[in-house]
């Protein structure tokens, strides 16, 4: 049932096909949730086991939480994990998904209500998509990363292609990538698996980036102002002529706020955060209002334990107060080490009273809406970007792989934060130097510039989502079409 006075769904019924890993799925129930609650019925594609523990706790959350939303069990072909030696476990599963994408046909076909539309990931988009042309159904892709990584994703067969018909004139490798548009991402600022092109990651990501035109809409969980270049390129057709209509519907809410009020704000507001037994929400509770460092690198990305007693030393030298979040494995059920383990005892005592580390799931949202935060050192997983950004929080980015150089840059220009554009890659460039950290974390935190540019980001984002806002009207046009197939 739609909210009254909500946009209405009507009886449109929506199939939702997401990915492996958390960046991934955080979107997708964000999205489905808010769905959901203007009234579309919505259904979930849903893969058991999940590759981490994270991916199993928030799928059992979704469905225990929102009984109206369906879930649909995939049931992937084997995949012969050896032919693979060395490959990330996320990737692998985007690869059994992509092979085992013809078998959605008739999962699609069976469901009832009859399904009317569906949204994939972009990392199935070239197989789902033409299953979904077969059945006669519209398909959008729910883009997870930043509308600048879309325009990336879109152009860059095309700077392949341009590279060949110039017999590689432009120089050795990739190159620099220059997004008519946009902007020009340099060689070093793109994922590094896009540097070799027999990588597969970089196949799959050629074949998505073509298909996308085939595509009926793009939703990217962005907004107007946070991105304008970017998206005024996408749509204009500078980036890709003829690509299809791109919706930016961010900033999307945490689903749990979806869950207990659709009205929240998204944007703006800094709570003392809703009472909750976490230990860590409680630590928060006891710091003053924007002292507290939080250090946080998302669900997957394994930092070393040398680039980790660094940053201990760096914080400790800050004299800030600091909530920190350790992985040490790019697989959550991986991680066995204990901070002591790493950081050692003497520097927990040392620390202790002004500086929380903490192992395991944290529930971040929360941690960045509360009032004791005043700053967010983070590698700008797309998702950690747009939570920030959505409570006013500024980030200092240290990009460690993938996406998150092109999610720096776009933060950037955004006014959320600041990146460290020298601070290395992981596992490249070496260690960056706990003194180097330290004064950039004591510089940030007392940088009111950086705080207003934070402060105005959240106002943006706020608006956005009210009634008559960019991302409120984009939304509005999403479910019209829904409604209309
Ligand atoms: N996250 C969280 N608690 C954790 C780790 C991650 O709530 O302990 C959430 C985080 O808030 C974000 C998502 O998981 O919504 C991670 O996505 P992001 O794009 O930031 O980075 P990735 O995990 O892909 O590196
Ligand atoms: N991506 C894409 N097409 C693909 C594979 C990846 O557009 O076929 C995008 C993905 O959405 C993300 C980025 O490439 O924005 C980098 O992916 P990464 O390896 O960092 O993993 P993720 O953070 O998405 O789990």
């Amino acid at each position: 049932m739609a909210v009254p006075g909500e946009l209405d769904g009507g009886a449109a019924h929506v199939m939702f096909i997401p990915s492996a890993g958390m960046a991934h799925l955080v979107p997708f129930f964000r999205f489905i949730t808010a769905l959901s609650s203007h009234g579309v019925h919505c259904s979930v594609m849903t893969v058991l086991p999940t590759v981490s523990d994270a991916e199993a706790d928030h799928f059992a959350a979704l469905f225990a939480a929102f009984p109206r939303i369906q879930r649909v069990d995939f049931n992937l072909l084997p995949l012969d994990a050896t032919a693979f030696p060395g490959t990330d476990p996320f990737l692998l599963r985007w690869e059994a998904l992509r092979r085992s994408a013809h078998l959605l046909d008739r999962l699609i076909a069976g469901a009832t209500p009859r399904v009317s539309a569906v949204v994939t990931d972009v990392t199935l988009a070239s197989h789902v998509i033409p299953v979904t042309k077969q059945l006669q159904l519209p398909c959008h892709v729910l883009f997870i990363s930043s509308a600048t990584m879309l325009s990336l994703v879109a152009y860059f067969p095309i700077h392949l292609d341009k590279k060949q018909d110039d017999g590689g004139a432009a120089g050795v490798g990739v190159g620099d990538v220059d997004i008519p548009g946009v902007r020009r991402i340099r060689q070093s600022s793109l994922p590094q698996p896009l540097h070799d092109l027999n990588h597969l990651f970089t196949k799959q990501f050629i074949d998505n980036g073509r298909a996308l035109s085939q595509a009926d809409g793009i939703l990217v969980n962005t907004f107007d102002a946070l991105e304008p270049m970017a998206l005024a390129a996408l749509r204009d057709g500078k980036v890709v002529p003829g690509f299809p209509p791109v919706y930016a519907i961010g900033l999307l809410k945490s689903s749990s706020s979806t869950s207990s009020s659709s009205t929240d704000g998204a944007g703006g507001e800094r709570q003392a955060a809703a009472a909750s037994s976490s230990p860590v929400i409680a630590w928060l509770g006891e710091q003053p209002e924007r002292s507290v460092v939080y250090i946080a690198f998302g669900s997957r990305i394994a930092v070393s334990h040398e680039q980790i007693r660094e940053m201990g030393a760096g914080l400790e030298a800050s004299g800030c107060r600091f909530l920190w979040v350790l992985k040490t494995t790019v697989v959550d059920r991986e991680d066995t080490a204990e901070p002591r383990d790493v950081l050692g005892d003497e520097f927990l005592e040392r620390v202790k009273g002004r500086g929380l580390v903490t192992k395991g799931w944290v529930e971040q949202d929360a941690v960045l809406r509360h009032a004791a935060v005043g700053l967010f050192l983070s590698h700008s997983g797309w998702n950690s970007v747009t939570e920030a950004a959505a409570c006013g929080v500024p980030l200092l980015a240290w990009p460690r792989g993938g996406d998150q150089r092109v999610n720096a840059m776009a933060l950037e220009s955004g006014g959320v934060g600041v990146w460290m554009e020298r601070w290395s890659w992981d596992g490249e460039d070496g260690v960056v130097s706990g003194r180097e950290i330290g004064e950039k974390v004591k510089a940030a935190m007392a940088d009111a510039a950086v705080r207003a540019g934070a402060a105005r980001a959240s106002q943006e984002a706020a608006k956005a989502v009210a009634e008559g806002g960019t991302s409120y009207r984009s939304m509005q046009e999403f479910i019209g079409k829904l409604k209309a197939s």
